[in-house]
């Protein structure tokens, strides 16, 4: 069985080769990234393994399922760069749809610090020998309220180290559970009552571009954002102008919605043509991380365990309980 896998970083190939031990999968890496332009390097292949920035739309899809393969193994959770009407019938799509939920959760918790007890700009002035304290003042985040949209397996441990900070969590779920305890509010409610708000559900079309202009207005002014689920749940521009209004009090972000040419790669040398994410990053209150929130030892040996997995069993018993269903 012959796999080609796409995007691949150094991390990858290590995680992988390990889970590959003892399996009868040859697997060839490929830098580059998956779209209709590469995808004839999938040519003699049975299955694609992919990440989240790779383009899976219906003239990539067409193209594999010409090229005669079978399966898209997505190495993440999200699966919104799939076009799964064109797949529908022609090749099946697994993901994994949990590895390390502590792995993000604990990220979006240590940007959220870093941001508010301004750690990041402290360690470049103790770096320089200034020990002044002047403009890092933070705040607690004991007895402050944080909105949480998405309950599902990251949001529960998000929600979870809140409470161990004493925060008041606010609950957001287009399909609450009921028996977890979680105070579930409307949408509205988060918006004008959380000092902090934190995303963890899946980029759809109803969550796309949730924090736009006329939602920034409904927001506590100094609202701390975290987005560490899908760049395009905020409109980028109309956070820049948030954070310029001095409404939105800092930005967290892992992901952003032009992320898919810059991110897990180093552009250092390059001059950065989006002015917007230049523009954010040049923000004191703005900490970007580039996508990084998965990048744990844990989280990387279950993706690897769980694909390999996937492409094993979807090719013994062509089927697998990790695929993603159009419904
Ligand atoms: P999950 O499926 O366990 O939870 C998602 C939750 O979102 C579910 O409870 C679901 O009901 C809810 N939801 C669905 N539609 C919604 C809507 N319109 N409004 C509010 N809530 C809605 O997924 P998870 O494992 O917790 O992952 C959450 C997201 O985190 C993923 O979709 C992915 O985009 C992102 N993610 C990011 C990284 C990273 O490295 N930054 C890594 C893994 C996952």
């Amino acid at each position: 069985m012959k796999v080609a896998f796409f995007d691949s970083k150094p991390y990858d190939v290590s995680s992988f080769e390990k889970a590959l031990q003892d399996k009868e999968l040859t697997v060839k890496f490929y830098e580059t990234k998956l779209n209709s332009d590469t995808a004839g390097l999938a040519k003699g292949a049975e299955c694609v393994c992919a990440f989240v920035n790779d383009t899976l739309d219906k003239e990539t899809v067409e193209k594999l399922t010409d090229f005669g393969i079978k399966l898209i193994a997505l190495r993440c959770a999200g699966y919104n760069n799939v076009d799964l009407d064109a797949c529908k019938g022609k090749i099946t799509v697994v993901r994994v749809p949990a590895y390390s939920p502590y792995s993000v959760a604990e990220h979006a918790i240590a940007m959220l610090m870093t941001s508010i007890r301004r750690i990041h700009k402290a360690y470049i002035r103790t770096k320089d020998f200034n020990f002044s304290l002047n403009g890092l003042t933070g705040f607690d985040l004991h007895g402050k309220t944080v909105g949480v949209v998405g309950t599902g397996k990251i949001g529960k441990c998000f929600i979870d180290i809140c409470k161990g900070f004493g925060m008041n969590v606010l609950c957001y779920d287009k399909f609450p559970v009921t028996d977890e305890g979680l105070n579930y509010v409307s949408l509205d409610e988060i918006w004008e009552k959380s000092d902090v708000i934190s995303f963890h559900c899946p980029l759809t079309e109803e969550t796309h571009h949730m924090i736009n202009e006329s939602i920034i207005e409904k927001l506590k002014k100094g609202v701390v954002i975290i987005n560490t689920s899908r760049g395009a749940i905020i409109d980028a521009e109309a956070l820049l102008e948030g954070i310029k209004t001095r409404k939105i009090g800092a930005a967290c972000l892992d992901v952003y919605e032009e992320e898919s040419d810059l991110f897990f790669r180093d552009v250092s040398g390059h001059i950065l043509e989006d002015d917007t994410l230049a523009l954010l990053i040049s923000m004191p209150n703005v900490i970007l991380t580039s996508h990084q929130a998965f990048l744990t030892e844990e989280a990387l040996e279950a993706i690897a365990n769980t694909t390999v997995n996937n492409i094993v069993t979807f090719f013994k018993e062509g089927k697998c309980e990790n695929e993603v269903c159009l419904q």
